[in-house]
């Protein structure tokens, strides 16, 4: 093992107010395998250590020095951070307990305690904490995924345009964005029903998705029979590739529409526009795509309409 490995020891922060209690709790950490980062006898020196050491967990008493109280602090501390606190307590009263697991659900030692149970709370709360925060990614990745086509909904596209956005003034590199729609697809359901109208839907999604294989290409539901595709590092010929390809792939796909009147399956129309342009909104780039899938439409459908930079002021 080289010196300069990476210490991958747990960091618990002690917030004890009394010294001797302290000292015993940081050596029996260590003896278990954990790096105590820091001992703390206060309220705001908790908060402050917290900043500083980013400890894994922390062990709070809940009677602190200067009459400081542990529950608040650990209330205070997870209003910015997200990690397990375990409350130390000289005697369990009820009232009190109730009051601290309300603020931190992972556990509480009664003073003076084994070190056998110190070492069993601590590994209960971390992975009680890690499990929690699994749950919560999975959760927020649901609302954030349209159900029907496992395709990022409105609301990941809002914050993925927001933030690709941001990412390309910061870089100086050009975005695009294409809008496309199904055409005539309240024709095709009028036709086959919603349940082939769905199975449309979901396999135009896979034939969008087919086409942006970059990483940070991002194809969305935009609502309806609509998409929307986010380009990143793309400018308005890197946008038209893809564009076509798109069209090119839901046409392969040959799904059967009699009630269109543009083609014997099914197509799509798609306008791109491109921050490389010079547009000086996401709204404004978003606007410009809109009204090119609105010409594309118009103009026969089952095509691509670039939106050029005449119309910009
Ligand atoms: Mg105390």
């Amino acid at each position: 093992m080289s010196s300069s490995q990476k210490d991958t020891r747990l960091k618990i922060l002690i917030v004890e107010d009394e010294s001797i209690t302290a000292l015993d709790i940081s050596v029996e950490l260590t003896q278990i395998g954990y790096e105590v980062c820091g001992m703390e006898d206060t309220a705001s020196g908790a908060i402050a250590a917290v900043l500083e050491n980013k400890p894994d967990l922390i062990l709070m008493d809940i009677r602190l020095g200067d009459g400081g109280d542990g529950v608040e602090a650990a209330k205070q501390i997870l209003r910015d951070h997200d990690l397990p606190i375990v409350f130390l307590t000289a005697h369990s009263d009820g009232q009190t307990l109730s009051r601290a697991l309300d603020v931190s659900p992972y556990g509480y030692l009664v003073k003076p305690f084994r070190t056998q149970d110190l070492r069993v709370t601590i590994e209960l709360a971390i992975s009680k904490h890690s499990a929690d925060k699994a749950k919560e990614q999975e959760k927020s990745q649901e609302a954030l995924t349209d159900p029907l086509t496992g395709l990022g909904n409105r609301r990941c596209f809002d914050e993925t345009l927001t933030r690709e956005w941001l990412r390309s003034e910061r870089e100086i590199q050009p975005m695009a964005l294409i809008m496309v729609d199904i055409d005539h697809f309240k024709a095709f359901n009028d036709t086959y029903g919603h349940a082939r109208g769905d199975e449309c839907l979901h396999a135009v999604a896979e034939a969008l998705k087919s086409c942006c294989n970059r990483p940070g290409d991002l194809v969305c539901r935009w609502g309806g029979e609509e998409f929307a595709v986010i380009l990143t590092r793309t400018d308005l010929s890197g946008a038209n590739k893809v564009g076509l390809a798109l069209i090119e792939a839901v046409e392969a796909l040959g799904i059967t529409h009699s009630g269109s009147s543009t083609a014997p399956h099914v197509t799509i129309s798609a306008g791109a526009a491109s921050t490389a342009m010079g547009v000086e909104s996401q709204n404004l780039l978003l606007k410009q795509a809109d009204e090119a899938l609105y010409k594309a439409k118009k103009s026969g459908r089952n095509r691509l309409i670039l939106a050029d930079s005449t119309g910009l002021d």
